[in-house]
């Protein structure tokens, strides 16, 4: 089981009361099935990409209580084989936390701006600093299984105004895990524009790429 309970009764209390405010919230929450929210000035759920390199095949898995997606490897990169896989942004922005945090372990989050975050957790190294502007193909950190992890991940989030989102979305679509991991995979079009590349930094004591990621 991985990622079995990243948080605290406390912060699941919390969840569940904040998931009150949202259901409380209107008809934007009211609609599961489309719950992206729009911000002013134009940024919304759907604008996330994958926070993986372009082509690369992931499983999504998710846990009770847990708002989140758990990204597992698949293929030559399942099991533990995915630590130290680089963690893009997904989407633009700047980093507002980069350490560690009770339960999400080495952690990085980033404001995309209107109301937009996304936290990427249990990393095993850092590769951005916080006030670092970066865009969804900038590398963030590693794949780790630091805090409250059960073996190496990331613990993905979306946050609108502060909350959790239960439904993350990437390239358009909401994304749909299981309780099981790996879960159902997802392939990343976070593909990097053609007038930059993206340079992926290994994590500490892991100087290689990873293995490559089953292709499907
Ligand atoms: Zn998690």
């Amino acid at each position: 089981m991985r990622c079995p309970r990243p948080f605290s009764r406390a912060l699941a209390t919390t969840f569940v009361a904040s998931a009150l405010v949202l259901v409380g919230a209107g008809p934007t929450a009211a609609e599961p099935s489309d719950n992206r929210v729009g911000g002013a000035n134009g940024v919304d759920q759907a604008d996330f990409q994958m926070p993986f390199p372009c082509g690369q095949v992931w499983g999504a898995s998710t846990h009770g209580n847990h708002p989140a997606v758990d990204w597992n490897g698949v293929g030559p990169a399942a099991g533990s084989m995915d630590q130290g896989l680089p963690v893009l942004a997904g989407l633009g922005g700047t980093v507002t936390a980069a350490g560690d945090q009770a339960g999400y372990g080495t952690r990085v989050v980033v404001d995309h701006g209107d109301g937009w975050a996304s936290v990427y957790g249990h990393l095993s190294a850092i590769t951005v600093e916080e006030g670092q502007t970066v865009s969804a193909v900038t590398q963030v950190g590693n794949v780790g299984n630091t805090g409250t992890s059960g073996g190496p991940h990331l613990h993905w989030e979306q946050r609108y105004l502060g909350q959790r989102l239960p439904v993350l979305w990437a390239a358009g679509v909401p994304i749909d895990p299981t309780y099981g991991s790996p879960g159902p995979t997802y392939t990343s079009a976070n593909c990097p524009p053609r007038t930059f590349g993206v340079s992926l930094v290994p994590a500490p004591g892991r100087p290689r790429q990873g293995p490559a990621l089953a292709k499907g």
